[in-house]
């Protein structure tokens, strides 16, 4: 094995659900491993998508497959097609350059291709491909649901001529008791043909919202709640935003998803713990159905929770409706637009998602590994840049006024092909308030009244005198330079404890920069039902900057580390004379200090 091939069998995760499929590759069980990522669209995708993502695409990467997108649009009341074109952006954006050419999409507006191999079943073609796209030039767009609500509505007729399944006048908080109770349903044992007229009244739009269901007929007193003769569909006389007006009987998501799996041919149906229970029934109606083999089999994993945050998109939708962050894709939620937006990269996502690995036990994950995939990732491609979040004036009074000299400062230490770049440095200055203390505490390594430092990339100062206003406000520091101690100097040798960052006054460019911090004070905010009492109040600072002036070049593509600041964006809202950046994460863990500190 070569190196490279060696580090990507090493990268790549293995699990029990990756067991079982690289079992099912080795007995050929199926013509092509194909998974799907099925999204409701009715919020935006967040963090915990992205793992599901992650581990559906990877697998058909590993295994030659396919991953078809799909949305899952049962519940039109609740969707939006904002949400079905954010969750698409969302994907491409994650899988970019890495998946990609694994998303199966069906031909936009084209009849889909049916394979009728054995003249009953029903399934596209396995799906087209990035490769075929390039091929045929067509456009493509993702799967829905409502695709097949055609097929789905025959497949509950047959269940009705089987027996299978009938039309129930319970209302819906009678149904909920009658199962909660085991109690069959007195509408039970009608009869085929008039379970076929009502089903087909109910399609026809002759009843309101809520008066009739159809039900599968299953076992009332099952010990698995799920298959007390569960409702399979419900009239809704809502507008749905693929089909419009041509329904008002939408079928549920455990009857649509499992007849979804199996018209597109998908192999290996992921989902998270909570559908563990649902499994029974999802078998139950493809069973029911008599569909040829092969069927698609639905396997589970543990959700992702992540501290400090909350991943439902119900409480996402709530931060968002009252205004208490800026949107769906405010840099300080967890949903993967506010994640792109702060600033971390596709990869970064992933080498998280990809990663943390795939169990049956529900946990929460600690924040600070996913902050260290950023980390890591932001070190290798950032260009390194000067900029003062918080200024105080320097001025070296042994430097000429009116002169200006360009000083070499390498953009990245760990990219050789990053090169230098020039920055100005002239007799009045920016440095940090923080980078000075008047009295200094112990160990204090940085400028003090007396005290040298050495300003990065240029030359040692020393403080001279501490010029203060009449509230005795700090306004100037008046400091006098080493002129022999920048690189290359007689006394560029000479070691002063400290180096600091600045920026050159009459160069500085002025920044709005958005300082992020958690979204919420406590590591299971919602552990008490009552998230919102735990958001954090410092979650959000902004200030003017003064940053060296290369940064008025700066792009959305690339990624900056202020030199021992932080990890910084642009952010979109920039305009060509307004830099505003994001602060995607500091340089070190401020928040494992903090929790030392507290123990
Ligand atoms: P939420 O409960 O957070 O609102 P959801 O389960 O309603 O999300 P769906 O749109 O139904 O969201 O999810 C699409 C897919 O993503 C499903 O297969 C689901 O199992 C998976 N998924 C959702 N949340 C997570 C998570 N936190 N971790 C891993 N996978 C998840
Ligand atoms: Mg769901």
């Amino acid at each position: 094995m070569s190196l490279e091939n060696k580090e990507a069998a090493a990268s790549t995760p293995s699990d029990f659900i990756r067991d079982i499929v690289a079992a099912h590759v080795a007995e050929n069980k199926y013509p092509c491993i194909h998974t799907r990522f099925p999204p409701e669209p009715n919020g935006y995708l967040h963090i915990g998508h992205a793992k599901s993502i992650c581990l559906n695409f990877g697998i058909a990467r590993e295994f030659g497959g396919v991953c078809n997108l799909r949305m899952d649009d049962t519940n039109p009341a609740k969707e939006d097609i904002e949400y079905v074109e954010s969750i698409q952006a969302d994907v491409n954006w994650l899988i970019s350059a890495w998946a990609d050419d694994k998303l199966g999409l069906k031909p936009k507006n084209g009849t889909p291709e049916i394979l009728a191999a054995d003249g009953k079943r029903d399934f596209y073609r396995p799906a087209v491909t990035k490769a075929d796209r390039e091929k045929s030039g067509g456009t493509f767009e993702p799967f829905y649901a409502s695709d097949y609500f055609d097929q789905i509505y025959e497949y509950a007729e047959e269940l009705i001529e089987k027996g299978k399944a009938f039309v129930c006048d319970l209302t819906p908080d009678q149904t909920d008791e009658y199962r909660r109770n085991g109690l069959e349903s007195p509408f039970r044992n009608r009869s085929v043909e008039e379970n076929l007229d009502w089903f087909q009244r109910m399609k026809a739009g002759e009843f309101a919202d809520g008066v009739r269901t159809l039900r599968a007929k299953i076992d009332a007193s099952a010990p698995n709640i799920w298959l007390r003769d569960p409702l399979l569909y419900r009239i809704k006389h809502v507008e749905h935003h693929q089909t419009g007006k041509k329904w008002c009987i939408y079928p549920m998501y455990d009857f649509a998803h499992c007849l979804s799996d199996y018209i597109e041919g998908i192999t290996h149906s992921i989902c998270t713990l909570e559908f563990e229970v649902h499994r029974p029934l999802y078998d139950w109606i493809l069973e029911s159905l008599e569909l040829p083999r092969p069927l698609p089999h639905q396997y589970e994993f543990a959700r992702l929770a992540l501290g400090y945050t909350i991943m439902s998109k119900r409480k996402l939708m709530q931060l968002v409706d009252e205004n208490l962050v800026t949107g769906w894709d405010d840099p300080r939620l967890p949903t993967i637009s506010g994640i792109r937006r702060r600033g971390v990269t596709p990869e970064a996502l992933r080498n998280f998602a990809y990663n943390i690995g795939i169990t049956k036990y529900n946990g929460v994950t600690d924040v600070s590994v996913l902050e260290y995939a950023i980390r890591e990732d932001l070190n290798k491609r950032s260009l390194r840049r000067l900029a003062v979040l918080r200024p105080i004036k320097v001025v070296i009074t042994n430097f000429p006024e009116g002169k200006t000299e360009e000083l070499d400062a390498i953009n990245n230490p760990e990219d050789e092909n990053a090169g230098k770049r020039k920055i100005p440095f002239s007799r009045e200055l920016y440095i940090e308030r923080d980078d000075f203390a008047e009295v200094p505490p112990p160990k204090f390594f940085r400028l003090k009244p007396g005290g040298e430092v050495r300003l990065k990339y240029a030359y040692i100062i020393k403080c001279e005198e501490v010029v203060k206003d009449a509230a005795g406000n700090i306004t100037e520091l008046r400091c006098t330079a080493d002129l022999d101690s920048k690189s290359g100097g007689a006394t560029s040798a000479r070691k002063v404890k400290g180096t600091i960052h600045w920026v050159s006054a009459a160069h500085a460019v002025d920044a709005e920069v958005r300082l992020y911090d958690r979204l919420f004070t406590v590591a299971e905010p919602d552990a008490d039902g009552d998230f919102k009492k735990h958001l954090n109040p410092h979650s959000l600072e902004v200030i003017t900057a003064k940053c060296e002036p290369s940064l008025k070049d700066a792009s959305t593509e690339q990624r900056y580390q202020f030199e021992r600041l932080a990890y910084f964006t642009l952010d979109f809202d920039f305009k060509p004379d307004k830099l505003v950046f994001n602060r995607t994460i500091t340089l070190k863990d401020t928040w494992a200090k903090e929790a030392q500190k507290g123990a």
